[in-house]
């Protein structure tokens, strides 16, 4: 408790490099791995009183693992939650945040526009167990305020949200959820951590897929759940102990050296982002550029007063339609085609055909998603070559 004040007194780049870390006796300088899917006790009361909880320590791997908690802790810190629970998906981590609270009965409002599993889990898997669901523009507060009733236990927000880039007002439908008692989950793998920071703004959870910006390196799967204590205790963790969709510790020690450079990844990839992103809203072969950071936006305004930065991913749609966004594609020479995002390799993928392809057209239709759209995720490259492939590949987009 003593260390933790300590490590909430520090910047987030020393939170980033130091927090959570718990040196065994051999004072290493990295984080250690503990490899281990159990843990043994020194005597039989030792086992009775951990199983308990009534000594603290490590049971088995399903529980918990040092490395696991490491990582948890640091990222717990720089997210300013009570706690957090690190999971083998983002989509682990985005079931087991709905799951874990819901019953047959109770009512879920989500923001329509989102990862395109999300919106199965929302939309087709959530109704199977006798859950109603309502999805809605997340941009309209009218709208949430008639979804809204007493029966919604669990209100789900992407913002800025995949691939379309819309905001979610994250205070104004907190502060609306929680007039009916609801509890707030904001997916905020686009939001990015530091530069969104959701559970400041009023919403309850926090969920995260670290295979994107946390690793960074596209390593390892990974996910992330945080939140308060009374939640992760009434509901989460006894939920996660039994079902078990746990991050392996091989995955936290990646994650956790991912978090050493997430500040300085995050602060480049956002600012080669926003440049990229004026350069295609200038280009002739686009038709729309959707980008938090730009003033054109149209909610650019909401974006600016809850996200520092403009983010590092940038949607845009080309005039030529499908045809156009696969000769775009193809015709990239250093940029990979992905439906990955958050990597220090800048990837470009084609929504429609590939994250939303099992939504369907209807479904794509009204989230604003077009046969022409593509989303590139920005990495680490030099700016100037990054611009030179777009330029060129824009140039075959155009057909010219
Ligand atoms: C990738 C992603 C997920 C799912 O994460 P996985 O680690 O692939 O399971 C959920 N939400 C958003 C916004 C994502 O980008």
């Amino acid at each position: 408790m003593e260390r933790r004040k300590r490590e909430r007194a520090w910047a987030p780049a020393t939170q980033l490099v130091r927090g959570g870390t718990e040196r065994s006796h051999h004072g290493e300088t990295s984080e250690a791995l503990y490899l281990t899917s159990g843990f043994v006790y020194e005597t039989a009361a030792q086992g009775d009183a951990r199983t308990a909880g009534d000594e603290a320590g490590y049971v088995y791997g399903r529980f918990g693992n040092p490395t696991v908690t490491m990582f948890e802790d640091r990222l717990a810190l720089i997210e300013g939650a009570d706690a957090c629970q690190a999971t083998a998906t983002g989509m682990a981590a985005v079931f087991a945040s709905l799951m874990s609270q819901l019953r047959a009965g109770d009512h879920v409002v989500a923001s329509r526009v989102m990862f395109g599993a999300c919106h199965v889990v929302i939309d087709e898997l959530l109704p199977r167990y006798g859950i109603e669901t309502d999805l809605l523009d997340g941009t309209d507060l009218r709208a949430w305020e008639r979804a809204l009733r007493p029966e919604t236990r669990c209100v789900f927000l992407e913002s800025p949200g995949n691939p379309t880039m819309a905001i979610v007002d994250i205070a104004a439908v907190s502060a609306l959820a929680h007039s009916v008692g609801a509890r707030v989950i904001v997916d905020n793998v686009l939001g990015m951590p530091m530069v969104q920071r959701p559970l400041a703004l009023g919403a309850d959870i926090v969920v995260y897929s670290t295979t994107k910006h946390i690793d960074g390196q596209g390593r390892a799967l990974g996910g992330a759940i945080l939140g308060s204590d009374e939640f992760f205790a009434n509901d989460l963790v006894p939920f996660i102990r039994t079902t078990g969709p746990v991050m392996s510790p091989f995955n936290a020690w990646v994650m956790l050296k991912g978090l050493e450079t997430l500040e300085l990844r995050t602060t480049r990839m956002c600012e080669t982002a926003a440049r990229l992103a004026a350069i295609l809203e200038g280009h002739p072969a686009v038709a729309a550029v959707h980008y938090p950071g730009l003033p054109s936006h149209p909610q650019h305004a909401l974006a600016a007063k809850q996200m520092s930065r403009g983010g590092s991913v940038i949607a845009f749609d080309l005039a030529g339609g499908r045809d156009a966004a696969f000769r775009f594609l193809d015709s990239l020479e250093l940029i990979d085609i992905s439906n990955n995002l958050g990597d220090a390799k800048s990837l470009a993928t084609h929504p429609a055909s590939t994250t939303h392809q099992k939504i369907g057209a209807d479904a794509r239709a009204t989230l604003g998603i077009g046969d022409g759209l593509v989303r590139l995720s920005v990495g680490l490259e030099a700016e100037t070559d990054l611009r030179s492939d777009l330029e060129h590949a824009l140039r075959a987009a155009a057909g010219s």
